[in-house]
């Protein structure tokens, strides 16, 4: 711990972490310790492990990176906070994160990260002038630049596995309803869901197995499925193993760069036993729009709690409650997350909630039955996590839609609910380039072994 609260010292231009609390880490790196000495040591005792700042914490403030909830502390901690600590981790601290996680470049973020006084996008390790992707960027980043050996985050739509592939570290998102929700700040609540970011896939696999298990009481949808151990199966033979490649997944869009380490790495697999099979998931452009309107229309009332009476900002001059309420929300947000909720709200009006929000489940329906169709033929889906590298800082000149179209690859997955992890692959003009590994409802052991395998 007192290696890594070092290291966070020398690396605060990375723009990782919104909080840290040293005192809080030595002492429960200290409490470690007498466990340790008592012989009481549980899976994970005394490994430092640092939370993306969506899951609230009593320990230290929680913001989900916006001006809204800035100083906010929440009065109990998020499930998987709360059984990571179980298991023996010990909190670093607190990374920076996209507002309420709506984002893919960890550029959009309101509250100031240690170090400055003022909003700052996270860095890209490998070269500091590229974003590290989003939403979980901070997390990333912090694990790329060996901040913190490993980090939460959470993927509605592809944020652990997108910032995973281009910092070069391995994430995953297990099946939705695999970790509580309790505690994440909602952002799409049917498509939110936590997971590690981390060195391997055998380290995921052993923090996944702390974070996973039924909440029946706080999270209704939790899967009623006992905690597993998902290191369980690393090491098994891939001989055999019928591995899909979407031909969506390589088409034009896709850097060459980034098609050329996706190809080498499937070329591995099938030394190493797997085969390779062609699929089609045809809807995989639909996931775009359809994402974009359910995620917004699920964020416009979710977010409707931020209104300046039960916590966080309140504007300081106001007419009466309306015109307090708008005042909150209108220096509380930023731009992102108003144009998510204008969208969200209009898709759900009466007259467009037909036309757009129906329409948008009926086909989020189909793509969910398109991948069952698929692993028909095969056991797992590979392809790229993202189009291409992280991009510069600013290169899409706050062009939301820039950004959405970078999500293509891992939206279909988010929609249908499944596991999804990315994985070092290689490298595309020095920067890192990730495999994206889909598996069917429930199979993280089986996608943290192919990962574990590769690896
Ligand atoms: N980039 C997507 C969005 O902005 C996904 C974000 C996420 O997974 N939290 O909504």
């Amino acid at each position: 711990a007192r290696h890594q609260l070092d290291r966070i010292g020398q690396h605060k231009e990375l723009g990782a972490f919104v909080a840290i609390d040293e005192d809080l880490t030595v002492a429960q790196a200290r409490a470690a310790d007498d466990k340790l000495a008592a012989g009481n040591a549980a899976a994970l005792t005394g490994v430092p492990i640092a939370h993306k700042d969506i899951f609230v914490t009593t320990g230290l403030p929680t913001s989900a990176g916006s001006q809204i909830l800035a100083g906010y502390r929440s009065p109990f901690d998020a499930t998987v906070v709360r059984r990571l600590a179980e298991a023996g981790a010990v909190t670093l601290g607190k990374l920076s994160c996209d507002e309420f996680a709506m984002g893919s470049s960890n550029e959009n973020v309101a509250v100031p990260a240690v170090g400055f006084d003022e909003a700052v996008p996270v860095r890209n390790p490998w070269d500091r002038e590229r974003i590290p992707g989003g939403s979980s960027g901070g997390s990333a980043a912090a694990v790329a630049a060996r901040l913190a050996p490993a980090a939460t985050g959470t993927d509605t739509g592809g944020s652990i596995r997108q910032p995973a592939s281009f910092c070069g570290v391995t994430g995953i998102k297990p099946t939705y309803g695999r970790a509580s929700r309790y505690g994440m700040v909602a952002f799409a609540s049917s498509l939110d869901q936590a997971g590690p970011m981390a060195r391997s896939a055998e380290d995921c696999a052993l923090l996944l197995s702390a974070m996973c298990g039924p909440d029946p009481d706080r999270d209704s949808t939790s899967l009623d499925r006992p905690a597993e151990d998902f290191t369980r199966r690393l090491g098994d033979s891939l001989e055999g193993l019928r591995i899909g490649v979407p031909k969506e997944f390589l088409g034009d869009g896709v850097a060459p760069g980034v098609r050329a380490v996706v190809e080498a790495a499937l070329a591995e697999y099938e030394k190493l036993g797997a085969r390779r099979v062609e699929i089609t998931l045809p809807r995989t452009e639909l996931s775009i729009p359809v994402y974009y309107i359910i995620a917004a229309a699920e964020a416009s009332s979710n977010l409707s709690r931020f209104d300046g009476v039960k916590f966080g900002h309140r504007a300081k001059d106001y007419r009466d409650l309306a015109d307090m309420y708008a005042k909150t929300r209108e220096e509380g947000f930023g731009d992102e997350v108003k144009r998510r909720i204008m969208i969200g709200t209009y898709v759900l009006s009466h007259g467009y909630y037909d036309a757009y929000y129906l329409q948008a489940q009926k086909v989020r329906r189909m793509i969910a039955d398109d991948f069952q169709q698929a692993f028909r033929q095969c056991d797992l889906i590979a392809g790229p996590a993202a189009p291409t590298v992280a991009w510069k800082i600013g290169e899409h000149g706050g062009d939301p839609v820039a950004d959405y179209l970078a999500d293509i690859f891992t939206l279909p997955g988010s929609l249908a609910g499944l596991p999804g992890m990315s994985i070092p692959a290689g490298f595309d003009g020095g920067m890192p380039v990730g495999l994206q590994l889909l598996g069917n409802y429930c199979e993280e052991s089986r996608l943290l072994n192919a990962a574990h395998r590769f690896q």
